[in-house]
């Protein structure tokens, strides 16, 4: 097993020091998050090698709508979440680490290698919560850096900021989900409070790593519209008005079953909000809404047009809208 980055000792147990639970791990007991235990007072990852989904997505799906348009990439995941949302459409792989960490080993060598023979571009740490399977995702990214892929990082944001500097020099995109504005209500969906998250939006506006955020909105948990008012005027207020933002449908699953889906009058007004608050690309995901194209920010006319996850044209050259030279935020080919 590989030994933890980011913990340190503490009386007779280990501390990690990778998220903001702070950790702290007896001798013998496994993390919350699954997938690190405490042997002879080393922390030890136990999932390095193990993924547990592999697939071939449309950039589209992470989502991510200005990078790399129309292009593949590579993602996998790892079992094991550092979070416990009431909502996660990932339930079977986040929550159920013990039983699939025994699965077939890959080196990061060889996810750069399937990368490169699938032809994608990029490598995406996704599904399930890149940040409890760190030392993997960074091996593997700077090998992919190497090899001339991209890495996209699609995260709950709730890490340390000393681990997300040292990943952050490997990334070029991320896409965070910024569950909910309010402590109140992120803590009843995940039983974490939101302020990590918000940190590291404001890291990721500091880096070159492009970024784009994603909110849910849960009937009766996060489609209180005086937050999601707060929350757009908090992203104006701190420099995110460029940054995409992608409220998405929720549909019934997990420990929310019982619920009703997001009623498209709630997404409607959600992006009415976000759009007066000063937001200049707000979409919104899990239906067929006329937001999934992309419109310059000037000329207004449509710059990328998308069929689901699928681009179906592109008006951009070199950064630029191609009808008024307005460059679009992002990164394009
Ligand atoms: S990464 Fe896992 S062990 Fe470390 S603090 Fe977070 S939940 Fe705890």
């Amino acid at each position: 097993m590989k030994e933890a980055k980011y913990y340190e000792k503490f009386n007779n147990q280990v501390k990690c020091l990778l998220c903001p639970h702070f950790c702290k791990i007896s001798e013998g007991q496994i993390s919350p998050c699954g997938n690190r235990i405490n042997l002879d007072g080393k922390f030890y990852v136990t999932n390095y090698g193990n993924p547990v989904a592999i697939n071939i997505d449309p950039i589209e799906k992470k989502p991510l709508y200005h990078f790399y348009p129309g292009s593949r990439t590579f993602s996998f995941c790892t079992a094991g979440c550092n979070l416990h949302c009431k909502n996660c459409q990932n339930s079977d792989i986040s929550q159920n680490v013990r039983i699939l960490n025994h699965s077939a080993y890959q080196s990061p060598k060889k996810l750069v290698e399937s990368a490169l023979k699938n032809n994608c571009s990029s490598i995406s740490y996704t599904y399930s919560e890149p940040t409890t399977f760190f030392e993997y995702m960074i091996d593997t990214a700077k090998l992919a850096h190497i090899h001339g892929l991209k890495n996209v990082l699609v995260s709950n944001g709730f890490i340390n900021p000393q681990a997300l500097s040292e990943l952050s020099q490997y990334l070029d995109a991320a896409n965070i989900d910024l569950k909910c504005f309010d402590d109140y209500s992120a803590k009843r969906i995940s039983g974490a409070f939101s302020n990590p998250v918000l940190g590291t939006l404001k890291f990721f506006l500091k880096t070159k790593v492009w970024l784009e955020i994603t909110n849910l909105i849960i009937p009766g948990y996060s489609d209180d519209l005086k937050f999601i008012t707060d929350m757009c005027q908090w992203l104006v207020s701190n420099g995110f008005s460029y940054s995409p933002l992608h409220f998405s449908r929720f549909f019934p699953t997990y420990k929310l079953s019982n619920l009703t889906p997001t009623p498209e009058t709630t997404l409607e007004e959600a992006y009415r909000i976000a759009v007066n608050a000063g937001l200049r690309f707000v979409y919104i995901g899990n239906i067929n809404h006329y937001s999934k194209d992309t419109h310059c920010p000037l000329c207004f006319r449509k710059v990328i047009l998308r069929d689901g996850y699928r681009v179906t044209d592109i008006n951009i050259k070199n950064g630029k809208c191609i009808f008024c030279d307005r460059q679009i935020p992002g990164l394009f080919n």
